[in-house]
């Protein structure tokens, strides 16, 4: 893109210095831009050229659920512009989106003089189109598309601005999401998008350009159900096509990342579950050991399997000799099946996490069945073991429900809270200073600091004569 704005600004230079002696039967119009040009080609000299100016001003044409549909508009025999924008009646976040906008119009007006010299008003133009799409009442995301056309050069560009009109803040996809562990996901999705429109293109490079491209403030838009990432194929080679392909993930695929999901749980999590776990459950103080005398813990971790931090557990776990229970979303199990197989294959216990990390109280029977089957399959088909354990997630079941789908409702005693603090020491403190023989441990394979947490955990743990096993084990099923 950049190389080609160089490209048309040399090429503007050289038709400048042509411009003498020109003739230009542009019919006079009343629009100063237009009447300048006229008197500028009729000159002889070149200094004498007056560069044109867009004279309209932007005009507040209607409203749309709460936005204000703005039109820029100007035309004349040689050259048009349509332009439309919205403004949210937040003077910050107006005074933004303006700036965008008018970025792309002082960018075109900058090459008008030189444009002109085309005969067709077809052949210089500047269209900017826009959509918004809703989230909540408070955040709307204008999602823009550019079209620009100039000394047979075309641009086309698409933008979006997502503005939370509450806090009169802009907001990011790093607001959205814990970018940094969803970005594997949103990388894998947005390249079978792109390739999915565009067979020709190698895979290798598209994934290679998305993943150097897409950042904590790519443009995206977000409502209800969906979040939807756009990429411009300019980035793929493809600028002729003046595209974007937009890539929409639902919510709940992603639910895991979801900002806004996590702190709606976090008092909820921050809690011990109301009922507590089967294993404390049967008096704190005479736990029941399985056979062996030696004190036992179950580690268990939740939300995975990550494509990195899981297989460094895997090692940790195996350095240790210990086994845990990982409890596995089922949209990750698909995407990353061969490390939850490799789980299974060191003997660890591989349980039911739903589908897609949902809330199984708040869904209607057949979503709730759906969810948990969906997930238990995705680990059959992974590893081959039908799941015997689910933890629901943010430990939300139905009171007294012990068992799900024929899986054994599965909840923690310790809880670390290593989604929120991110700190290992701080985690595997909370965690020794609590541990008892029997416990369980939640933890989340998501985290590198969760990862060396459980390193800690393991040392310390193992020095004092503990083993770790399944929580398959710790219920002799
Ligand atoms: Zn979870």
């Amino acid at each position: 893109m950049r190389k080609q704005v160089l490209s048309i600004l040399l090429t503007a230079v050289m038709l400048l210095t042509m411009l003498t002696g020109c003739t230009d039967d542009a019919s006079p119009s009343s629009q100063p831009a237009s009447s300048a040009s006229s008197e500028a080609s009729s000159s002889s000299s070149p200094s004498s050229l007056v560069l044109p100016q867009i004279s309209a001003s932007p005009q507040i044409i209607g409203e749309d659920d709460g936005v204000r549909i703005i039109r820029l508009r100007e035309e004349s025999d040689q050259y048009y512009i349509n332009v439309l924008y919205g403004a949210l009646k937040v003077p910050e976040l107006d005074a933004m989106i303006k700036d965008e906008v008018y970025r792309r119009v002082d960018r075109f007006e900058q090459h008008l003089a030189s444009a002109l010299s085309e005969t067709s008003r077809n052949d210089t133009y500047l269209t900017i189109d826009y959509e918004q799409v809703r989230y909540n009442a408070d955040i709307v995301t204008l999602v823009f598309e550019s079209r620009e056309k100039r000394l047979g050069q075309f641009i086309h560009d698409s933008f979006t601005l997502c503005m939370n009109t509450s806090t009169a803040q802009r907001m990011y996809l790093k607001d959205f999401v814990e970018f940094d562990e969803a970005k594997d996901y949103l990388i894998e999705q947005s390249a079978k998008a792109v390739k999915k429109r565009y067979p020709e293109l190698d895979e290798g490079m598209v994934r290679d350009k998305i993943r150097s491209n897409l950042k904590d403030d790519s443009d995206f838009f977000v409502d209800e159900t969906t979040l939807t990432l756009l990429f411009d194929v300019d980035l793929f080679g493809l600028s002729k096509y003046g595209d974007t392909v937009q890539v929409p993930i639902p919510r709940a695929d992603i639910d895991a990342y979801l900002k806004e999901k996590r702190e709606a749980v976090q008092s909820q999590e921050s809690q011990p579950p109301q009922e507590p776990p089967t294993a404390s459950s049967a008096a704190p103080t005479t736990p029941t050991p399985p056979a062996q005398t030696a004190k036992v813990v179950c580690l268990t971790f939740d939300d995975g399997p990550h494509p990195t931090n899981t297989p460094a557990l895997l090692n940790l776990l195996e350095q240790y000799g210990a086994k845990a229970t990982f409890f596995v979303v089922g949209s990750r199990v698909e995407q990353y099946g061969e490390i939850v197989g490799r789980a299974a294959s060191q003997g660890h216990a591989v349980g039911n996490h739903t589908y897609s990390h949902q809330n199984l109280t708040k869904l209607s029977q057949e979503d709730k069945t759906a969810q948990v089957d969906r997930c238990a399959r995705a680990i059959e088909n992974a590893c081959g073991i039908q799941p015997r354990l689910i933890r629901p997630p943010y430990g939300a079941r139905l009171p007294g429900e012990t068992s799900i789908n024929g899986e054994e409702v599965t909840l923690w005693d310790i809880d670390p809270q290593d989604w929120k603090y991110r700190d290992a020491q701080q985690v595997a403190e909370h965690v020794l200073s609590r541990v008892q023989d029997g416990s369980i441990v939640l933890l989340h394979d998501l985290y590198a600091t969760s990862v060396e947490a459980a390193g800690i955990i393991l040392q310390e743990l193992s020095a004092q004569g503990y083993r770790f096993i399944t929580v398959e084990e710790l219920r002799g099923i």
